[in-house]
């Protein structure tokens, strides 16, 4: 018999039109290694290499470094002899060297947040060999000098150790440009790259105290094990945590051949999108640097040049400069490499075709040829995400369901932000104009140092450039402004992934961090004085600049329209004034899942009425005072029917304890008895009286309701005299009675029968009546385990899953803040179940609510209303128990629409 011994296979080879993975290995290749294996196979010119799994990186993390060169030499050894044989090289040969790019890859995205290194295997004898073979001494040097530097910041550890501090490898560059009387990096001779080789090596030296390895294949290992140190670095932890990728995910290694970009005039490298990042637009777009490697694009250093001319704002900039100079100065790659250019807009219509989603691409000219080095599906802000695509959808590239299921419901979040007031904005000065790298509109005080943004509430975060250092600032801030980079820099990328407004490659700004100032033509600014930036427009204004509540128009508007078409769920908001109601309205609310009615007391001249109420010691006095309060509540009912135009509402009695009206500060108490006419001593005690141990499970709810029945009738009276005038002026009411915190079915029935008496009472006196319905929240667990019962005697339930989660777990709400987040940093919480829906045990719950509910009454109405009714997984999962209605704040109202509607798709799609 033949024994057959699983040998798992660690390291994937790609390259020469063919490979050993393909697009769909992202989660073992990493996103990168997969789409380069996917290129590789369509013909696309990739330089050959290999990827090494995501999966040896998490057993690098458990066996150490040594045990992982054992297990994966070989057939890297292998792999790498394969590319020498196509690229007609060999790796560690000091007379043909093979050069090699080590590169990260997790298997999603995240931009600068690990670490690459270039033109591994050079040394001081194959520099001298790669000189004599293309006989460019100073290529060779500038590709040494680059080496030494990544190899010395990745692998050796040479980076700034504070904010103050510049990196070590700048700082010696800047100090030998000045001494040359040069400013770029591509002034430099072939004599100043050695020195600069020289002086790197010795700081590397004095640093450290290693030694930069000169044997390629110990560079190798080193760079290869920094990339998977690089995956438990501070910045990817941070990156990971923000957007909950589990550790174990691990990165992949892609190590690659060098095509290079800094061989001369003929030779360039750039990055681009098939569509426009920032708008959606459908324009081929990008930014190249000629006679420059990787990163120069991205970091910012050289101001890059647009590839082609677009039809938007950003070319506009520059065709005020006259024709001839604008040719000689800012050339497009269209320009000067018309057929490279050709090229490669052909790839990008493949690659797009191929993918069917914007695609996000790197290349490399190297004397003329072009190399495609990385695509992935592009990042985009909200606006670009909408209109990507409803284009696609237009042209025939995606289907309608597959449009719908393109959208991420949160980032909609971008769209139902303010903009700018178009009057305030025509009289605001602008102080200087950027590139409009991220749009949006953003107002607040500067601040220079990410660490410092948190000084603000409003921020705007002002730098030279950014880095991955500056990510948690970066998302903190309103806005995000740099003097620096194009619209592919750091800054830029990062601020489109997070729907921040940015503006990149303002040149007009002169920042000083040290002393903490921005000058512009002359003008001063210091931390904190406010500024407002246009990222739509690269506008930068000085101060505070007005801002007006969107609309939903367009392409978001045909999305939403077409998400309603897919949908069943419900989507309700949650409002407590006409004029909430009417912005959810105009965001496709389909009625009110749950007004307050407790945030109408705060208001200055009610809560004297509701505080007498509170105060009296008798039912006849609280009686006199609810008479205070009741036509004040009918006029805000009668706002919000009207507002609501024939959709049902949802209206709650009174919830929370009575404590919270009471004042608490001696000043208030005191005008309190004054105006009351009774002594400081009766308020001081009553307020004492009303103070409970555990308020969230005390005095609150139904509780308060049984104990004084005046509260509900008052409510009741005013809820359908309210709806009884606004039936009169020919609107169609639709009211909703719910009772709060039920938890036994005698505790609803009693309050059923004081609503069901007092609405008797006011339409025989009104001789007229309205259909209403009496309905319960589901929010103490105990009533969703006896939802049978109470489901025979309501009308309606609506599942409170803030109070549920809340009793659930026994965590108050309003104490959690002191363990929760540790809870989510350990682990022992997946996600907040304040946030999205614990399925597995408030789920469980809700469950056997809507089971035992429907059990009685097939046909009962459920919903919910927590914060959750925004989730979108909280929503997918309302959807697959049958609930009818979601009920959002009325901004989350666009979001639970297409959630709904993808969480119908999906649900299709898994029962057939
Ligand atoms: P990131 O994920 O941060 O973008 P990459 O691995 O894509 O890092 O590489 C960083 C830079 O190095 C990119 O600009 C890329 O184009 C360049 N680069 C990577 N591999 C090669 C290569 N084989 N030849 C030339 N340039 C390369
Ligand atoms: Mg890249
Ligand atoms: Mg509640």
């Amino acid at each position: 018999m033949e024994v057959h011994t699983e040998i798992k296979k660690r390291v994937f080879n790609f390259g020469d039109r063919s490979a050993d993975g393909n697009a769909t290995m992202r989660n073992l290749l990493g996103g990168k290694g997969a789409n380069l294996a996917e290129m590789s196979r369509i013909g696309v010119p990739v330089p050959p290499g290999f990827t090494i799994t995501t999966e040896v990186c998490t057993e690098y993390n458990q066996v150490g470094m040594d045990a992982t060169i054992r297990l994966i030499r070989e057939e890297v050894e292998t792999s790498v002899k394969n590319i020498g044989k196509i690229m007609k090289a060999e790796f560690g040969s000091d007379d043909h060297p093979l050069l090699l790019s080590v590169r990260s890859g997790a298997r999603v995205s995240m931009p600068g947040m690990m670490d690459t290194v270039l033109n591994l295997g050079l040394n001081d004898r194959s520099v001298e060999s790669l000189a004599r073979l293309t006989q460019n001494d100073r290529f060779a040097w500038d590709s040494y000098r680059r080496f030494v530097q990544m190899y010395g910041g990745v692998v050796m550890g040479m980076k700034p150790r504070s904010k103050e501090e510049i990196d070590p490898f700048e700082e010696i560059m800047e100090e030998i440009k000045q001494d040359r009387g040069i400013e770029l990096d591509t002034d430099f001779t072939t004599d100043d790259l050695r020195l600069l080789v020289r002086r790197f090596k010795e700081a590397i030296k004095s640093r450290t105290g290693k030694t930069l390895p000169e044997d390629p294949w110990e560079q190798l290992w080193g760079a290869v094990m920094a990339v998977f140190n690089s995956w438990n670095g501070d910045r990817a932890v941070y990156y990971r945590t923000m957007h909950g990728y589990p550790a174990n995910w691990g990165t992949a290694v892609n190590v690659q051949a060098m095509v290079f970009g800094n061989m001369g005039a003929n030779s360039g490298t750039g990055v681009c999108f098939t569509r426009d990042a920032g708008t959606g637009e459908n324009v081929f777009n990008g930014e190249y640097l000629m006679n420059a490697q990787g990163e120069d694009v991205v970091a910012g250093v050289r101001t890059p040049q647009q590839i082609t001319k677009l039809g938007s704002e950003r070319w506009a900039v520059l065709a005020q400069i006259p024709e001839a100079e604008r040719r000689s100065k800012y050339p497009s790659l269209e320009e000067i490499m018309p057929v490279v250019y050709q090229e490669l807009f052909e790839y990008q219509r493949m690659l797009e075709t191929h993918y069917r989603n914007m695609q996000d691409m790197e290349f490399t000219i190297q004397n003329g040829k072009l190399w495609i080095l990385q695509t992935r599906n592009g990042k985009r802000t909200g606006a670009a995400m909408v209109k990507i695509a409803m284009d696609m959808l237009r042209e025939g590239l995606i289907g309608e369901q597959e449009a719908i299921l393109r959208i991420e419901p949160i980032k909609l979040d971008e769209l139902l932000h303010p903009v700018f007031d178009t009057k305030a904005i025509k009289k605001a000065r602008v102080i200087a104009q950027g590139l409009p790298a991220s749009p949006g509109a953003a107002t607040g005080q500067i601040v220079f140092h990410s660490d410092e943004v948190g000084k603000f509430k409003n921020a705007i975060l002002v730098r030279l450039e950014t880095s991955p250092e500056d990510l948690e600032g970066m998302h903190l801030a309103n806005g995000i402004l740099t003097a620096r980079g194009g619209m592919t820099s750091h800054a830029a990328v990062v601020a489109r992934g997070m729907g921040k407004c940015c503006i990149s490659g303002a040149g007009a700004l002169k920042i000083n961090y040290r002393t903490r100032t921005l000058t512009i033509d002359g003008r001063e600014y210091h931390e904190g004085d406010w500024i407002s930036l246009n990222g739509s427009t690269g506008n930068i204004f000085e101060g505070k600049v007005a801002t007006r509540e969107p609309e939903l128009t367009g392409e978001f508007a045909q999305l939403m329209k077409l998400s309603d078409r897919y949908r069943t769920l419900r989507i309700r908001t949650n409002a407590d004034t006409p004029a909430d109601a009417l912005a959810a309205r105009n965001f496709g609310a389909q009625g009110i899942g749950l007004t307050r009615t407790e945030h109408m007391f705060f208001e200055v001249d009610r809560i004297k009425a509701m505080r007498e109420m509170i105060l009296a010691a008798t039912t006849k006095g609280r009686r006199r005072a609810l008479e205070v309060l009741l036509p004040m509540q009918r006029s805000d009912f009668e706002g919000i029917f009207e507002a609501m135009d024939g959709h049902p509402v949802t209206i709650r009695l009174l919830d929370p304890p009575l404590h919270e009206f009471v004042p608490h500060q001696l000043t208030t108490q005191k005008e309190l008895a004054e105006d009351l006419h009774i002594s400081l001593e009766a308020v001081k005690s009553k307020v004492a009286e009303l103070a409970e141990f555990n308020p969230m499970l005390g005095h609150r709810g139904c509780r308060l309701g049984i104990t004084y029945p005046e509260i509900t009738e008052m409510q009741t009276r005013a809820i359908l005299e309210a709806a009884l005038h606004v039936k009169s002026r020919g609107i169609t009411v639709k009211p909703e009675i719910m009772v709060p915190l039920v938890g036994t079915l005698e505790e609803f029935s009693s309050q059923r029968d004081v609503i069901r008496e007092t609405a008797e009472q006011v339409f025989r006196e009104y001789k007229d009546r309205v259909d209403f319905k009496i309905g319960t929240m589901i929010e103490v667990p105990r009533a969703a385990l006896i939802a049978d019962k109470i489901a025979g005697e309501a009308e309606f339930f609506s599942f409170g899953t803030n109070d549920l989660t809340q009793m659930t777990y026994g965590y108050s709400r309003d104490d959690a803040g002191k363990f929760l987040p540790i809870y989510l940093e350990k682990g022992i919480l997946k996600a907040d179940p304040f946030e999205t829906i614990d399925q597995k045990g408030v789920g469980t719950l809700m469950r056997i609510g809507v089971g035992r509910g429907r059990e009685i009454k097939p046909g009962l109405k459920i919903g919910i209303c927590g914060e959750h009714g925004g989730d979108p997984a909280s929503v997918e999962f309302c959807n697959s128990l049958g609930m009818d209605y979601v009920s959002c704040s009325p901004f989350r109202v666009p979001i639970a629409r297409i959630a709904a509607a993808q969480a119908a798709i999906k649900k299709q799609a898994g029962n057939s």
